[in-house]
């Protein structure tokens, strides 16, 4: 017969039906917990910050170009940590891209502001 390993601890299972998951309580508690903190993984959550992202960018971005202060993108939730691909000029700035939308971070007048630009053609 194969050993029983408790699903959290990992312990050997000794005692009671051959279908225990979990030496006690405590351990089946703590499985589930887990478990729940993980239905939220780490693609969820990116996920949902690059639509987020996308929206903010979207609404900021009419006229295919744009230019705004970060804190009013940060604002609404803007993270810029969360983007899809990057693009670099050929005057060598790199724009981070959130799925067709772009952005470049300057200072203008001692703000941080980004230029907010549409994916093209000729950047593939
Ligand atoms: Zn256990």
């Amino acid at each position: 017969m194969t050993k029983r390993r408790c699903n959290y601890c990992n312990a050997e299972i000794t005692e009671g039906r051959s279908d225990k998951k979990f030496c006690n309580a405590h351990c089946r508690s703590a499985f589930q917990y887990m478990l729940n903190i993980s239905r939220e993984p780490f693609y969820q959550k990116v996920k949902k910050a690059l639509q987020v992202n996308r929206k903010i960018m979207k609404k900021y971005n009419l006229a295919g170009f744009a230019s705004t202060r970060a804190a009013t993108l940060t604002a609404e939730g803007f993270n810029p940590r969360f983007t899809t691909h990057s693009w670099k000029n050929s005057k060598g700035e790199e724009y981070k891209f959130i799925f067709e939308f772009g952005f470049l971070e300057f200072q203008s007048a001692g703000k941080t502001k980004y230029k907010l630009i549409m994916w093209q053609e000729y950047m593939n």
